[in-house]
């Protein structure tokens, strides 16, 4: 690692103003669990000359519900998330994506807010500059992308974003999205639809370069609702997915009347599966039209060689999800 300045904010203008000062060398820092990392390998073209440490802010770990929903402060972490039994009361889907993601150890110190603005993922993105040197691809700045001549059986099976195919792997944005959440920012509000983009180079989110995320919103769901998450990995203690999906339907008088679905892992940023929702409406969600809801979900892909078989489990899984929503 490189020798960085280590600021401990004692406020959310404090750290502001530390990321205005130091402008595009500088990161915020939560868990950093993901951001370590990538200071350590160095996968930067520059290396940040400032990490401004959130942990010191008083008033970003709260769990709070009141009439609009569930508050989760910017630095609650996965396991309390996955623990919490207001959140598996109400927003199961989203208890199961923090229980899903990464290893125990990862969810006591990475915080929600780190897990929707954590990069892409990539190993030629991410290859350790010592062994052997960075690999400058088109996300680096460079001209071309490794992985779509190269390795790519974890990439996008949804095609490309300023030719580059590394997919989001965040665990609770599908159920985030599926529980149409509110990114609360220093800024503004921003609806969890808009907050992925994997346009804006190699961060995954629309935050400006000085935005901080305090808290996501969670609106209560309608009388009728269940929402579900699973997720498909080489591993099961620790793995990124190679698929997941979440799912939130809303049932009155034996008919869907609201459904969104989410699929990540398979594209740059987190695919709803608008046309799959579309088919629910209005009709009693048994297994055969799940299934239908599966085929239509990955209508539109456009696999690699090498990642073919993902169309087939993002099929399966978001069936299997509404299926758990049914349930
Ligand atoms: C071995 C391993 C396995 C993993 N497995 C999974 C997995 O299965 N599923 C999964 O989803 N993730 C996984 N991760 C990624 C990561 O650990 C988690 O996503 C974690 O939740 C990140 O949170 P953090 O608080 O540690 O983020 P940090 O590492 O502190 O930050 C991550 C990024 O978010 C930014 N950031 C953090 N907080 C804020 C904020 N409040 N406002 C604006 N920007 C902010 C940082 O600047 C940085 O760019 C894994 C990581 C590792 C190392
Ligand atoms: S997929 Fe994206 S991050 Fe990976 S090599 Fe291609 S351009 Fe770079």
């Amino acid at each position: 690692m490189k020798r960085f300045n280590h600021f401990d904010a004692t406020s959310i203008e404090d750290a502001v103003s530390l990321l205005q000062k130091h402008k595009d060398a500088s990161y915020v820092i939560a868990g950093g669990s993901d951001l370590v990392g990538c200071l350590k390998d160095k996968i930067w073209m520059a290396y940040p000359e400032a990490i401004i440490n959130l942990k010191t802010i008083p008033g970003l770990k709260e769990i709070r519900t009141d009439e609009d929903g569930l508050h989760l402060g910017a630095l609650v972490t996965l396991t309390e998330i996955a623990e919490s039994d207001i959140v598996k009361k109400e927003w199961a889907g989203l208890a199961e994506a923090a229980r899903r993601t990464a290893s125990a150890l990862l969810r006591n110190i990475g915080t929600i807010a780190g897990n929707i603005c954590q990069e892409n993922r990539c190993w030629y993105y991410r290859y350790p500059n010592k062994i052997g040197g960075s690999i400058d691809c088109v996300r680096k700045g460079g001209k071309r992308c490794l992985a779509v001549p190269g390795d790519h059986r974890f990439h996008s099976i949804f095609g490309q974003v300023k030719k580059c195919i590394a997919v989001n792997p965040s665990d609770t944005a599908p159920a985030l999205i599926a529980l149409n959440a509110v990114v609360k920012t220093t800024t503004r509000d921003v609806a969890i639809d808009a907050f992925f983009s994997a346009e804006m180079g190699s961060q995954s989110t629309v935050l400006d370069r000085d935005e901080i995320v305090t808290e996501i919103l969670v609106p209560h769901p309608a009388p009728g609702s269940a929402s579900a998450f699973r997720k498909l990995a080489y591993r099961k203690a620790i793995d990124f997915a190679m698929v997941n999906c979440a799912a939130a339907i809303t049932v009155e008088g034996g008919n869907v009347i609201s459904a969104r679905i989410c699929l990540n892992g398979v594209h740059n940023n987190p695919r709803r599966c608008q046309e799959s929702e579309a088919l629910l409406i209005g009709q009693p969600l048994t297994d055969a039209l799940a299934k239908q809801a599966g085929e239509l979900a990955v209508a539109e892909a456009k696999p690699l060689l090498q990642n073919i078989y993902k169309v087939q489990m993002a099929k399966t899984i978001v069936a299997d999800t509404l299926m758990d929503c049914a349930e």
